[in-house]
């Protein structure tokens, strides 16, 4: 098989009509527009820096996006009126079995979204009716269980295709989960593009999984690692990240949302810049997919990676969206069953993507379950979702920042429903421990983000973080705990 080729690599910017490299480091130093093709290239403002002007962008449009719109949910609303979308929280509660769950005698407070979420009996039920009434290996075997499992699965993919805006089902390549899916990428499609001194673009805010793969295949090809800087507020330094672009640049990834700090990064205008210079974009949306819309054909992103855990849905699965060029070029990561369509012992022919990169039985119940999680989220209301879960986040960073000796870290002004603090004469471990005393579940250390936390001066932080099923009240909880120990 042949080595697989940048489908940029002989991308010339002006036979596009964006600018060239030269014209680029003049927006950064001067005064001149965004790529005229970017969906969000406005009218320069005359003696705005571009860069500014991209940023502010951004901002607007995740302003508008999500949180202006009369507020959905508001938390002032008593409890049994309290709604998201068209069901009442009451109702959504009652669908997660485990929120009945009592600990210590209490009921318990969930507050570890970002590190995985619960799932619905919707999910729940899907799992045990696959078992009991499809369950078969998929693709082979010409008898009726086959057929059925195979139906579910495949439209499982098409679910997923539909609710990120991929163009074709075939885009999309189950994983494990989003650290798979960067191995994968960085392994199949990356790797063999790095030469000695070439480089990728990676952000400070980065969880270990969009660090650890591509740290791998830089140390193995002589490439190195460049890293984006964030602001006081963690968010990304567009002007900083653009300056990184060179002839050099090989592959950029980045997180939508940080797992750290909630933070949501301007994806379009990262990707649109990284464009600008021929290089193709991975976007690392587990945090972002189960809390925001997402539309990848709108991003123009190249890849995006997420986890069904994090998205109301089941372990040990998750996608790959790429575009079907990507996937093309990509050489397969993983030899064996289902990704072949005809083998020798002299050679081997692969079926197209997805089965290229799909070897083997792959976890067919939960990918059915995933599929499963994906209608429960869209019957809800992504929009709803993000809106109310907005409304928690600003209620929680208001009360948590009136208690005595919090620190919040990262108060970026777009952000998806996570806070991480600390609290001065007490150690992160010493809170965990409490809240959990009082039923409440949050993440207390690095949260695999260990450089974003050292950027703040921190080896670790208290993390709650939110899902559209979780209350006002328990925010309260969380708040009468901490205070008892400022
Ligand atoms: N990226 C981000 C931003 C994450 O939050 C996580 C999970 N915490 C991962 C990657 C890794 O996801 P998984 O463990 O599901 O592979």
């Amino acid at each position: 098989m042949n080595p697989p080729s940048s489908v940029y690599a002989d991308f010339n910017p002006e036979d596009y009509g964006l600018p060239n490299e030269q014209e680029i480091a003049s927006w950064i130093s001067g005064y001149t527009a965004l790529p005229s093709n970017s969906p969000r290239a406005q009218p320069i403002t005359e003696g705005v820096h571009p860069v500014i002007v991209a940023e502010q962008n951004a901002r607007d449009s995740h302003t508008r996006a999500y949180f202006s719109d009369e507020k959905i949910g508001r938390i002032d609303t008593p409890l049994a009126l309290r709604r998201v979308g068209s069901r009442s929280l009451k109702n959504i509660r009652e669908d997660f079995p485990i929120l009945a769950e009592r600990i210590e005698n209490k009921p318990v407070i969930w507050l570890d979204n970002a590190a995985t979420t619960q799932r619905p009996k919707q999910v729940i039920e899907r799992l045990v009716q696959y078992y009991e009434h499809e369950n078969s290996n998929v693709h082979r075997g010409a008898h009726a269980l086959a057929a059925r499992s195979t139906d579910a699965y495949e439209a499982a993919r098409e679910k997923i295709a539909r609710f990120i805006g991929a163009p074709d089902k075939e885009d999309i390549v189950y994983v494990r989960g989003t650290t798979e899916g960067v191995n994968l990428v960085a392994q199949s499609y990356v790797k063999p593009l790095l030469n000695p001194g070439d480089e990728i673009i990676l952000t400070q805010l980065e969880h270990h999984a969009n660090i650890v793969p591509w740290q791998q295949i830089a140390q193995e090809t002589g490439a190195t690692l460049r890293i984006a800087a964030v602001d006081e507020t963690g968010q990304i330094l567009l002007s900083e990240y653009a300056r990184l672009f060179s002839k050099k640049t090989r592959f950029a990834a980045f997180t939508h949302v940080s797992n750290a700090l909630g933070v949501i990064t301007p994806a379009e205008e990262m990707i649109a810049i990284a464009h600008c210079f021929g290089v193709a974009a991975l976007v690392d949306a587990a945090q972002s997919v189960p809390h925001l819309p997402i539309n990848v054909t709108a991003l123009d992103a190249d890849f995006l990676v997420f986890s069904g855990h994090k998205i109301f849905g089941p372990t040990g699965i998750g996608a790959v969206y790429g575009k079907k060029t990507f996937w093309e070029a990509a050489r397969p990561w993983q030899g064996g069953g289902n990704m072949i369509a005809d083998v020798t012992f002299e050679r081997t022919q692969y079926r197209a993507a997805p089965a290229k990169f799909e070897a083997g039985t792959g976890n067919i119940a939960d990918a059915i379950g995933l599929g499963a999680a994906l209608d429960y989220v869209s019957a809800i209301g992504l929009a709803h979702i993000s809106r109310y879960e907005h409304d928690l986040l600003e209620y929680a960073t208001k009360t948590l920042s009136e208690i005595k000796g919090v620190r919040l870290i990262g108060r970026a002004a777009q952000k998806t429903g996570v806070l991480s603090f600390v609290l001065e004469g007490r150690s992160v471990e010493e809170v965990g421990q409490h809240l959990s005393k009082a039923g409440i579940a949050v993440r207390a250390g690095h949260h695999c983000a260990q450089p974003i936390l050292r950027h703040f001066g921190l080896e670790a932080t208290v993390r709650p973080s939110f899902a559209f099923y979780n209350l006002p009240e328990e925010i309260d909880a969380l708040a009468r705990v901490v205070r008892s120990l400022a």
